[in-house]
């Protein structure tokens, strides 16, 4: 069954599929969460309302401390709220068990994280057809599909190379790839750009925005201002609460800085 945003997304490789009825990607309501170390309980998020709808690209921000990564793993569905609901496409995931859950984490959910995680005696390639695994799927398509984000991120000449025969940027292009491969509905990035330099940084973020105007929601956390500038919206955590939440303004398009800025030999 084609779904309506099938229809709509002019990129075939990511698009993923959605119900056919608009809801929000997300919604957070009321969340609080507590850390229990036993004597003390850390209270990491305060009350957080947040809705994001489909095609947005948002980046979190807070200072150390904040709750922005607690946040991030309720959202990936890798922890829960204390209380508080979260819905993911509508769907309230403290209904879901263990196995649901992992369904939804593969189908619905891509990440990327600072540190690459990547498994160093694979290839690019077989680093971005493991979460293909789990879908049923002929071998060659598994592999065609690998094939495909990877040339979406740049790497189509890359594809035998293990992680430690590329540069920090075109490892996280290969997380990235792995991360898409399963065509989600949203695309989580904690601190993507934490161990990269400034002009790799603004490549990724030309990455992403090109998937974001090819319809994909994007959730990104970043301590660094100027990265935060290319996503659609700002929100701001501090001490477990969102303190400000804008849209925004001049937002630079990541393919014109990079012409600005000068070329390091990768
Ligand atoms: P940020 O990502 O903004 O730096 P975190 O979400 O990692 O913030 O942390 C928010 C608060 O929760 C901090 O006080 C932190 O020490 C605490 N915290 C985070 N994870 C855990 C954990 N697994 N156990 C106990 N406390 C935690
Ligand atoms: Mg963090």
């Amino acid at each position: 069954m084609a779904t309506l945003a099938q229809v709509e997304l002019k990129n075939e490789v990511i698009k993923p599929e959605r119900p056919l009825v608009e809801v929000p990607v997300i919604q957070a309501q009321d969340v609080h969460k507590y850390y229990d170390l036993g004597e003390t309980k850390v209270h990491a998020l305060r009350g957080v309302d947040l809705t994001i709808e489909p095609g947005e690209f948002v980046a979190i921000m807070g200072s150390s401390g904040s709750g922005k990564s607690t946040f991030m793993n309720m959202l990936g569905c890798l922890d829960k709220p204390s209380s508080g609901k979260y819905l993911l496409e509508g769907t309230d995931v403290s209904s879901l068990d263990k196995k649901q859950l992992a369904a939804i984490r593969n189908r619905k959910l891509g990440f990327v994280f600072q540190g690459f995680n990547l498994l160093s005696r694979t290839t690019a390639l077989e680093n971005v057809e493991l979460p293909t695994l789990y879908a049923q799927m002929p071998k060659d398509e598994r592999t065609a599909r690998a094939k495909e984000v990877l040339e979406l991120v740049g790497l189509g000449q890359r594809l035998d190379h293990f992680p430690s025969q590329l540069s920090g940027g075109q490892q996280q292009r290969v997380a990235i790839a792995r991360a898409l491969v399963n065509r989600p509905a949203i695309l989580l990035a904690d601190e993507p750009t934490g161990n990269l330099d400034s002009r790799t940084s603004v490549e990724i973020m030309q990455i992403f925005q090109d998937l974001n105007d090819s319809g994909l929601t994007i959730v990104l956390v970043t301590h660094e201002p100027d990265i935060a500038q290319f996503a659609k919206r700002t929100v701001v955590f501090r001490d477990g609460k969102i303190r400000h939440d804008d849209p925004v303004k001049n937002r630079p398009c990541a393919a014109e800085v990079l012409r600005t800025l000068p070329t390091i030999d990768e």
